[in-house]
């Protein structure tokens, strides 16, 4: 039988997309080629802005047309139809039935509605429920329907997320927010923080080596919030893990090169991690700090829990210990009150810092916060005048800082083949630059050094040296 993924969002969402995506493996499953011919479709959602939710919902509606067409198939081949009546069949030899579940975020807010309103979808699954995907997928393969269990939901981390044949793996190793800054819900769809044992977070590490895998992302939605605490012995919090990780990697002669990590709350950046990033080769210089505004009136009403010199502080320090660290960030503007020196003060906060990058959007109400109540609220056209703004400021930032990068030589990780040209190679330094150069397939999964010569739009070209 045939299962197809379709994942929005973050890169949690990427994650626990593979994880589940492995359950079906066990299982004997394979991938469809194609969503039409898949006996089972697992859409993975977002929950994080109105316009992510809006489209999925969509696709449901697509989804119930799909529902529809195979139960004609189902019918065709037990009738004969008049010419006249013939259709296209998309699929004959597979069995008609289309099973639709819906995971993650949008699943855990709207886990009622869907249910009653939504009769297209057999499943939706929320956010503690994922560990029940074995028992989901026995069921359908018994053309029996799963029947949810009554336990407490509580977040189970997969085993493992890494994705066949891939150079590159995430590693969950906490989840949940105990932040509740004013405009987000995903601590009220991911719940409290929770920190993955070291035990199982050394199994998946040591897994990814055997398969060879070269760069691992830890990935939490505070990943530096992480603790551990276990009775009668002293707590391990995220710069130990990570100095344990170190370790773990040297003594097992590990394949594994390249260590980052996201999302970083600000408040949790520590001396004691911006030393072990500046000592151990082990871990990119590049980190991503989300600073989300340069007022401090909006950081205060955003309840981010930092000012705008704390944060600048922070940026000092990393600059100051760890020559050459590439910093990228998340840029919220148009936030409800935001003025025009709120806004000019993110800019100059942008110029000031020179991030490598950086992801913006504008301020989008999620129901629910206490954010989307506030007065104030700017209008859609307002914000996206101030969103160009910050976009065509970071672009020049950007263009500004790579072309510094010419004439020099870099490590790159070879990902895979450039799509635009099947000589050339494209890869990631540990800046996270994107690099493309001229090299042949077994180059692909390998650190190999990079001249650069070259930038177009934002990509950097090079040969190997
Ligand atoms: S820290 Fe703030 S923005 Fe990040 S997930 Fe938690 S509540 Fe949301």
């Amino acid at each position: 039988m045939t299962y197809f993924f379709e994942t929005y969002g973050c890169q949690m969402n990427i994650a626990e997309s593979a994880s589940v995506e492995r359950a079906f493996i066990e299982a004997g499953w394979t991938k469809a080629d194609d969503v039409q011919v898949a006996d089972f479709v697992i859409i993975n959602t977002c929950s994080v802005r109105e316009t992510a939710e809006s489209r999925i919902l969509g696709r449901l509606g697509w989804y119930a047309s799909l529902k529809a067409v195979r139960k004609l198939e189902e019918r065709a081949k037990n009738h004969v139809f008049p010419k006249a009546h013939s259709y296209a069949l998309t699929n004959k030899e597979n069995p008609p039935r289309l099973n639709l579940a819906i995971m993650g975020c949008m699943a855990e807010r709207l886990i009622d509605s869907l249910q009653k309103d939504y009769p297209v979808l057999d499943y939706v699954i929320g956010n503690f429920q994922k560990q029940y995907f074995p028992d989901i997928i026995a069921a359908v393969e018994k053309g029996e329907k799963w029947i949810e269990t009554d336990e407490k939901p509580h977040y189970v981390f997969a085993e493992s997320s890494y994705e066949k044949g891939s150079h590159s793996a995430f590693v969950p190793i906490m989840h949940g927010c105990n932040n509740f800054c004013s405009y987000c819900i995903v601590p009220y769809v991911r719940g409290r923080e929770v920190s993955r044992s070291p035990e199982s977070i050394f199994a998946e590490i040591d897994a990814l080596s055997k398969n060879g895998v070269k760069e691992i992302t830890f990935l939490g939605q505070n990943v530096n919030s992480y603790i551990w605490e276990e009775e009668g012995k002293e707590a391990i919090d995220f710069p130990s893990l990570m100095q344990a990780v170190s370790q773990h990697i040297h003594a097992t002669k590990s394949s594994i090169g390249w260590i980052r990590f996201m999302s970083s709350h600000p408040k949790d950046i520590s001396p004691d991690l911006i030393q072990l990033i500046k000592k151990d080769p082990l871990f990119c210089k590049h980190i991503h700090l989300p600073v989300q505004h340069g007022s401090n009136a909006i950081l205060d009403a955003m309840r981010r829990k930092y000012t705008r010199e704390a944060y600048l502080e922070k940026i000092a320090a990393i600059k100051k210990e760890i020559p050459g660290v590439s910093l990228s960030t998340d840029i919220m503007i148009g936030f409800p009150g935001e003025t025009i020196e709120d806004f000019e003060e993110t800019i100059a906060l942008m110029r000031e810092v020179a991030f490598e990058n950086a992801f913006m959007y504008y301020y989008n109400p999620r129901e629910g916060t206490k954010a989307a109540d506030m007065q104030e609220q700017l209008s859609i056209k307002e914000k996206k005048r101030r969103l160009a703004l910050v976009i065509a400021e970071q672009q020049a930032i950007s263009k500004r800082l790579m072309e510094e990068r010419l004439g020099e030589s870099v490590r790159v990780l070879a990902e895979g083949f450039s799509k635009d040209n099947p000589e050339e190679l494209v890869g990631r330094t540990e800046r996270d630059e994107r690099v493309v150069f001229p090299a042949g397939p077994e180059k692909i999964g390998c650190f190999v050094e990079v001249f650069l010569t070259e930038l177009t739009g934002a990509t950097l070209r090079g040969k190997i040296v």
